[in-house]
């Protein structure tokens, strides 16, 4: 066992097929990278973020629901988030590909994509975790902030952000670990680079 989950934790996710899930803190580029990714392979990108975003946007029931959370950097109750993830992939045939950018970010969450996608013939094939040390993401994050004035992104709001995915973002990958699927990927450096080591780790 202990043989298998470190050959495939050292190994990239070549040829392994299934959906894809792309985590990281706050700050780390997940979100551009993703985005990049996913147009480049022809996948599908489901970022949670964004689609809260457009539903607090077009102001429609979910989105006046969530609004307050996000404004706040708190995480959107696991069962809305689910219940928003679920209608999506209902919307995606499992044979196309699809990149979970955001989702899952609690162990309770994570249980219920195992439980969604058992229902729905979909397999997990690997995780992509790009990291970074909590100074880097600071330094990030705040000089975003000064320079887009993001109302989620004040210091205050940057640091509960960065401790609330220690405490319950940090446990989904030791989740994903025991499985022998998490592939790491350091998010320091310019956009091309990051790009160019997540494209070794898919390829
Ligand atoms: P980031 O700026 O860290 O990339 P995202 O764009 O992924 O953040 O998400 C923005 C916000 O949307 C989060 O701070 C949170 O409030 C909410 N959110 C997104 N995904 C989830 C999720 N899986 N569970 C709970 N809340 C979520």
């Amino acid at each position: 066992m202990t043989d298998i989950v470190s050959a495939s934790e050292t190994s990239s996710l070549r040829g392994i097929g299934g959906d894809l899930i792309i985590m990281g803190p706050p700050g780390v580029g997940k979100g551009t990278q993703a985005k990049a990714l996913a147009q480049e392979h022809g996948w599908v990108q489901l970022s949670t973020g964004e689609v809260f975003r457009d539903h607090i946007r077009r102001q429609t029931d979910l989105g006046r629901r969530v609004k307050g959370y996000l404004e706040r950097g708190e995480y959107v109750p696991d069962d809305v988030t689910v219940r928003m993830v679920r209608a999506k992939l209902e919307d995606i045939p499992p044979s196309t590909r699809v990149l979970l950018d955001g989702f899952p970010r609690t162990v309770e969450q994570a249980k219920a994509l195992d439980r969604l996608f058992g229902e729905m013939g979909r397999h997990l094939g690997g995780v992509l975790l790009l990291d970074a040390p909590r100074e880097a993401l600071v330094a990030r994050l705040n000089g975003r902030a000064l320079a887009e004035h993001r109302a989620d992104d004040t210091p205050e709001i940057i640091a509960n952000r960065l401790d609330v995915y220690e405490e319950q973002t940090r446990p989904v990958i030791s989740y994903y670990e025991d499985r022998g699927l998490v592939k790491r990927v350091s998010g320091l450096g310019s956009v091309a680079d990051v790009s160019a080591r997540l494209r070794e780790a898919v390829e």
